[in-house]
């Protein structure tokens, strides 16, 4: 008899400072708290705000590499490793899931919004993971769009996990604050109040909630990947919301995990 994989649930995760990666803190204890209550995934399949790039792509090579793309920070974190395999099968599956052109780019590897998080929940690194770029060329729909035709990766025992921030403003950071700007609060509860509703269209079309949208981010590869898990979402997922809150002003930590 064949034993019927578990749909996995799917997951966004505020990632916020690369920092998280050796800080034990609350995001990052969260963080070890999902991954210890969902079920072991087969692979993971991360959308990361940091491979954002012209057109959609994606990596199959069988061992990526590390991608340092962080500036100025202590040597600790350029020596992380996060050492797993990747997975061509499931990322040739992926591309062929997608209805648009996704083109094969090994040029890039794990970025710190894969590594930062994975090295806290998964620091075995005994799972595959393999990355998909988030496309600037692309509408907020189509991000959308292409989460819903990746959906049935779910059923494969695959971990969808995007990486980002609801509120994402480098330009208006104060690292003295512990909490959000009240425009940053106002819009992560926005999104947070359509998400519980699962008035995800709502969210895709963010700009609605007016001033505090604007202020939120001014490029929107952070917030892009949450759509994709919008868009992966089934109508009987239970969801949990973790690390709600905003951080140094103007970044938004909250996570939402489907299952
Ligand atoms: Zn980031």
């Amino acid at each position: 008899m064949e034993t019927a994989i578990k749909k996995m649930p799917i997951l966004f995760v505020g990632h916020g400072s690369p920092m998280n990666a050796i800080e034990d803190n609350n995001y990052s204890r969260n963080w070890v708290k999902v991954a210890s209550e969902i079920p072991k995934p087969e692979a993971i399949l991360v959308i990361s705000a940091h491979w954002f790039t012209n057109g959609s792509r994606i990596t199959d090579e069988s061992n990526p590499k590390m991608v340092y793309d962080i500036y100025g920070f202590p040597d600790e974190l350029y020596k992380i490793e996060y050492k797993t395999k990747g997975s061509p099968e499931l990322a040739h599956l992926t591309k062929n899931l997608i209805h648009r052109d996704v083109k094969v780019d090994n040029s890039w590897g794990y970025d710190h919004g894969t590594w930062s998080v994975l090295c806290k929940m998964y620091p075995k690194a005994d799972i595959p993971v393999y990355q998909l770029s988030v496309d600037s060329k692309a509408s907020a729909d189509t991000h959308f769009q292409i989460g819903k035709e990746i959906s049935a990766l779910r059923e494969k025992g695959v971990l969808i996990f995007g990486s980002g921030n609801v509120v994402h403003n480098l330009s208006k950071i104060n690292r003295e604050m512990e909490e959000g700007y009240p425009w940053a609060v106002e819009f992560d509860n926005y999104i947070k109040e359509k998400i519980i509703n699962k008035q995800y269209q709502d969210a895709v079309n963010y700009e609605t909630a007016g001033k505090c949208s604007e202020l939120s981010f001014f490029t929107p590869e952070h917030f892009y990947p949450l759509l994709y898990i919008l868009g992966a979402a089934q109508e009987d997922d239970r969801l949990s919301i973790y690390n709600n809150s905003c951080t140094m002003g103007s970044l938004s930590m909250t996570c939402y995990l489907f299952e």
